[in-house]
């Protein structure tokens, strides 16, 4: 579904991605884990358009996506929740969801995500009318991520959607993005507790300055050693 080859960015004189090669095939769930400052941000930003490789290609679906508005690539589908909850503060929650619809002019379709939506995050539907700032920081993530799902995806990228939220809620927001992809959706996760995402990838890159330092199965890699005391603290 996606295949990044040979991906380098630059910002100014720092090479932050030096040649990363990576796949993500249709219906899984993929992660990238690594250590701060490894590149994963770039990475996704990358895919997204945000940021120009100076060298490598992103083909998607079959296409060169390299180098195109970001705004195209949400067209086909393919979209990013960013690091940090980034919601509309002065809009509702309701508007926040609606705004995720927006490319979209299926009338029937986007009521149907919207109840799915409320389905997994039952607190936005109770909280519809309330101002996005003035939710709390878990429920503005929840709110986002709501956000990204109303563009309808076919492959969701996220990049740290845990990030300073209380244990029970990170559990909550991991069996949450479980269920997305059981509905067909195809995951690309950056996710701190690197356990966690590697109990529920399909596959999983480790990126160290740059580079891909070791791929494997999300379980061989929670059974690898180097893994273990480098990323999971045991
Ligand atoms: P973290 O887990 O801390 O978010 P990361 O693996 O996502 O880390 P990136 O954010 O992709 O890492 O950063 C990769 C490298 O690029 C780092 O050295 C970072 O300082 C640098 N970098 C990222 N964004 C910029 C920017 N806008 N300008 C300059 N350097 C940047």
């Amino acid at each position: 579904m996606l295949r990044v080859e040979n991906l380098n960015v630059h910002y100014g004189g720092i090479h932050a991605l030096r040649g990363i090669t990576l796949d993500v095939e249709e219906g899984k769930i993929i992660s990238l884990i690594g250590a701060n400052g490894a590149g994963k941000s770039t990475t996704l930003r990358a895919i997204m358009g945000l940021e120009k490789p100076s060298k490598g290609k992103i083909i998607y679906n079959g296409k060169d996506i390299t180098g195109k508005q970001t705004k195209e690539i949400v067209k086909s589908n393919l979209v990013l929740v960013p690091e940090g909850r980034r919601v509309f503060t002065n809009l509702s929650v309701i508007e926040n969801l609606i705004l995720g619809s927006y490319i979209r002019n299926d009338a029937k379709e986007i009521q149907k995500d919207l109840d799915w939506v409320f389905e997994l995050f039952p607190i936005l539907k109770s909280r519809q009318e309330q101002k996005a700032g003035t939710m709390s920081g878990g429920e503005q993530q929840m709110l986002a991520v709501g956000r990204a799902l109303m563009t309808k995806p076919k492959l969701l990228m996220m990049d740290e959607p845990s990030l300073g939220l209380a244990p029970l809620i990170v559990k909550n927001i991991i069996e949450i993005i479980k269920k997305i992809n059981q509905e067909g959706v195809t995951i690309l996760l950056i996710e701190q507790n690197a356990k966690a995402s590697l109990e529920i990838s399909d596959y999983a890159y480790v990126l160290e300055t740059g580079e891909v330092f070791m791929e494997g199965k999300g379980m061989d890699l929670l059974n690898n050693e180097e893994v273990k005391k480098a990323y999971l603290g045991t």
